[in-house]
């Protein structure tokens, strides 16, 4: 049986087929980049080569046209008909509180989808155009939906909620959502499996450190508290996004700016992080360079950074009450030893004792970083949100008959 799996966002299509027959196993992938742009691009990889080309694309449904044609392409394609795909599996950034597992796609969900766009305005209308335009180009397959929201639905009230009056929570639902849940859950699993212990025994920080970046604790396989809130800009200092700050900053910067409420929004989304900070660049990689060669301006960014990642680690150990293991993953977390090393560094009163050589290679070291000694074991997990929409997509097949 055959799957395809879609993140659609608002100028690429990135997709991944998978087959499963006990095993599940990727066959090929794909991007289709710059989608309404003057040249489009399609790049795709399967087992009997590679294809790519430039061509004007100007929407979701053209795009997927594209995909359907290289997934059939007599000579390096995977399927020779796309009713051989039985389900497609489309990643939503916001489903709110109307979601909280994957789900069939049926007219409610896509309401959900667009009603929860106000809070996720450059994901949400990408991911139902996506879903709209496979529906047309996979007619025959089940439409599933995998959230970045739902892990976080199991947060107790006290973790979810904003201290603004209460009626705005019941009026606009404004309270903390949390993103990056498939990201989330797939490592903490990975974790419980490579420490061999149950995930129902442990207690889990995980940092998912990209572009975007947020954390959750994960007491027995479920999220009680993560960095990340209404929308993705809260928490964590972040490639251009400014994480935690004092609102008051927010009423300043327009009064002594004389800046819009929109034009403040889009410049702690935007102009901030990592990027406002240093001046120079929104990517960890270009500023360990930048400090290794003296500039302080970069290295003051990676040490604020660090610092914030340092401080809710502290947070969650204590909303855990202690914790088993510290999982990091995605771009900067699975492959920067510094700042792995910069978070983790003076945290052995916290049980916390990372092994330099081996935070050097994980992969080398079984994924496992810590010293033997370390009470809290801390482990790098390349993160695999694909894979998980495969398999949820897969079940609800299944379920289905
Ligand atoms: P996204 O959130 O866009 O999916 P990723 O998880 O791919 O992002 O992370 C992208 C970021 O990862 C880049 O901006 C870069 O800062 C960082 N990164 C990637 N490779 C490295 C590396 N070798 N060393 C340090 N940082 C890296």
């Amino acid at each position: 049986m055959k799957v395809l799996v879609l993140n659609s966002g608002s100028s690429s299509i990135k997709f991944r087929v998978y087959e499963a027959q006990g095993e599940i196993r990727e066959l090929a992938r794909g991007i289709v980049e710059r989608i309404g742009e003057e040249i489009s691009r399609v790049r795709y990889r399967g087992p009997r080569g590679e294809i790519e080309y430039e061509t004007r694309i100007a929407s979701h449904e053209e795009g997927l046209g594209h995909v359907l044609k290289a997934l059939t392409d007599p000579e390096k394609g995977v399927i020779s008909d796309p009713s051989e795909i039985r389900g497609v599996g489309h990643r939503v950034v916001h489903g709110g509180d109307a979601v909280s597992q994957p789900v069939v796609v049926d007219e409610e969900v896509e309401a959900a989808i667009e009603r929860f766009a106000v809070m996720a305005p450059l994901h949400n209308p990408a991911n139902l155009a996506g879903i709209r335009a496979a529906k047309k180009v996979f007619p025959d397959a089940l439409h599933v939906a995998v959230f970045d929201t739902a892990f976080h639905q199991t947060l107790p009230e006290e973790a979810y909620l904003y201290a603004i009056p209460y009626e705005y929570y019941e009026k606009y639902r404004v309270r903390r959502y949390g993103f990056h849940g498939i990201s989330h859950m797939y490592v903490a699993e990975r974790a419980a499996e490579i420490l061999g212990r149950p995930l129902e025994e442990l207690r889990i920080i995980t940092c998912h450190l990209g572009n975007g970046a947020s954390l959750a604790a994960v007491k027995g396989g479920r999220s009680v508290e993560t960095s990340m809130g209404l929308t993705p800009l809260e928490g964590l200092v972040m490639g251009t996004r400014s994480g935690d700050i004092d609102p008051s900053i927010f009423y300043f910067l327009m009064k002594w700016e004389g800046l819009s409420a929109d034009e403040v929004y889009t410049l702690l989304n935007k102009r901030s992080g990592l990027l406002g900070l240093s001046g120079i660049s929104n990517d960890v990689r270009v500023l360990t360079e930048r400090m290794e060669a003296g500039d302080e301006a970069a290295a003051r960014a990676l040490r604020v950074y660090a610092h914030r990642v340092k401080k809710y680690i502290g947070a969650y150990m204590a909303v855990l009450g202690g914790a088993d293991a510290i999982v990091f993953t995605a771009g900067v977390g699975e492959n920067s030893a510094l700042m792995r090393s910069m978070i983790l560094e003076g945290l052995e009163g916290l049980g916390i004792v990372l092994d330099e050589e081996k935070n050097r290679d994980p992969a080398a070291h079984g994924y496992v970083v810590s010293s033997d000694s370390s009470q809290v074991k801390v482990l790098v997990i390349p993160t695999n949100e694909e894979l998980v929409i495969a398999r949820e997509t897969l079940r609800l097949l299944k379920s289905k008959g």
